[in-house]
């Protein structure tokens, strides 16, 4: 093996790769090398970017507009962003309060970099987003878990906020709907986050990435809709990549208080300058153009949602609550673990996601790589044939177990 001379900082060794990019480049390898997969496991939609979202990024190339933008991304952009959230949400933000990124992830790396460090500490309500904690982390601050649960929806609630605030807490992470569960936060959840972060003046990240993925009759409550002097005090941040699926050409935003977005923007100058032009140019073309494409991909995910909730519904032990938005289901199978197969014990969701690849050619991710052991995410990007055969794999697997 080659000698390792050099030293690794020590930030790096607090975090570990993306797991669910990790599950993903191994059924990826599984499938190229022949096997039958079903992947469950990738984050993003199984449609391709519209096509007049593409045409803008040809006819970017075509017309050179190919060299360096102005850092917090190109003013038409931000003018649309700041038209739509206008349009679509009711709020006011100038072009300087926004901030184009490479990707909602970048987003939230700017921020934490901008705005956390060591002593600080960062409320993320558990099951989270993977990204969140080593964000946070990298940041040299401390990510606190706050644990919801299933029996309440996974919501949040005061209580719960006050028993892991301290005067330490600088952030909160609201994801809504939530990737993994599909959860949606209460009004009253977002109420009581309002009044402690008035009182304390926290800082609240709402991370709205998956806000045109919403079932039922679309309720979606927003915090600043809770109280409006909370936009001094929060940062909302969206993309392009789940609305548009468009997770490849890397574009995210995020609109807040000027003083935060131009540090933001120092960072994003001395680290990846701007995002790309050419996918500026895609993203114009999403924000500003027809709204129709989100819909229908929304419409799309419907029956998928209902037979999988169904299929979840026939396994014995099985229990999942039913997702208000977002493209995943998060499935309670605790009941499995401490059974085993040929010898091999499923101690833990790992495990057991293992075994669920290994026999059933199934890839999906463990509720571990989001803090919830009890739990394993399946994302219902995919074909029905596929999540018609996946769930009676998932059903024949776990039948046997014992
Ligand atoms: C996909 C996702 C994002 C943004 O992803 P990018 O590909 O970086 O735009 C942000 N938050 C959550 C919860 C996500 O699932």
């Amino acid at each position: 093996m080659e000698a390792e001379i050099i030293t690794l900082a020590a930030r790096v060794k607090q975090i570990k790769p993306s797991p669910t990019l990790a599950v993903n480049a191994k059924a990826k390898a599984l499938k190229a090398a022949g096997a039958d997969i079903l992947n469950f496991s990738v984050g993003e939609p199984d449609f391709d970017t519209p096509p007049h979202v593409c045409e803008a990024g040809k006819k970017a190339i075509d017309e050179g507009f190919t060299r360096y933008t102005a850092v917090p991304g190109i003013p038409e952009l931000r003018e649309a962003i700041s038209q739509r959230l206008a349009q679509d949400k009711g709020w006011s933000y100038t072009p300087e309060q926004i901030q184009v990124c490479c990707g909602g992830k970048h987003g939230l790396y700017n921020m934490a970099q901008a705005l956390f460090g060591p002593g600080d500490e960062v409320l993320i309500p558990t099951p989270y987003w993977v990204s969140y904690p080593p964000i946070v982390l990298l940041a040299g601050a401390t990510p606190v878990e706050v644990p919801l649960s299933e029996e309440n929806g996974f919501d949040l609630s005061e209580e719960l906020l006050s028993r892991y605030a301290t005067p330490k807490t600088k952030a909160i992470i609201l994801n809504s709907p939530s990737n993994p569960t599909g959860a949606v936060f209460s009004a009253k959840a977002l109420e009581a986050v309002a009044k402690l972060a008035l009182a304390n003046k926290w800082l609240i990240i709402s991370d709205d990435i998956y806000d045109t993925i919403v079932y039922g009759d679309g309720t979606l409550p927003h915090i600043l809709d809770v109280d409006k002097r909370l936009a001094a005090q929060t940062l909302v941040l969206n993309g392009v990549s789940k609305s548009f699926a468009m997770t490849g050409w890397r574009i995210g935003y995020t609109a807040g208080p000027k003083h935060i977005i131009a540090a933001m923007n120092k960072i994003q100058s001395q680290s990846t300058s701007n995002p790309t032009s050419i996918s500026q140019k895609a993203a114009l073309a999403a924000v500003s153009g027809p709204q129709d494409f989100p819909i229908m991909m929304r419409d799309a995910f419907v029956p998928r949602l209902d037979f999988i909730m169904g299929a979840l519904a026939d396994i014995p032990g099985v229990t999942c609550v039913r997702p208000k938005g977002a493209f995943y289901v998060f499935p309670n199978i605790s009941a499995y673990l401490g059974r085993s197969f040929n010898g091999k014990v499923m101690a833990n969701s790992v495990d057991l996601a293992d075994y669920l690849l290994d026999e059933a050619l199934l890839a999906t991710v463990p509720g571990a790589a989001f803090g919830a052991d009890n739990f394993i995410r399946f994302s219902f990007a995919t074909a029905m044939g596929t999540i018609e055969e996946g769930m009676r794999r998932l059903a024949e697997a776990l039948g046997k177990l014992s």
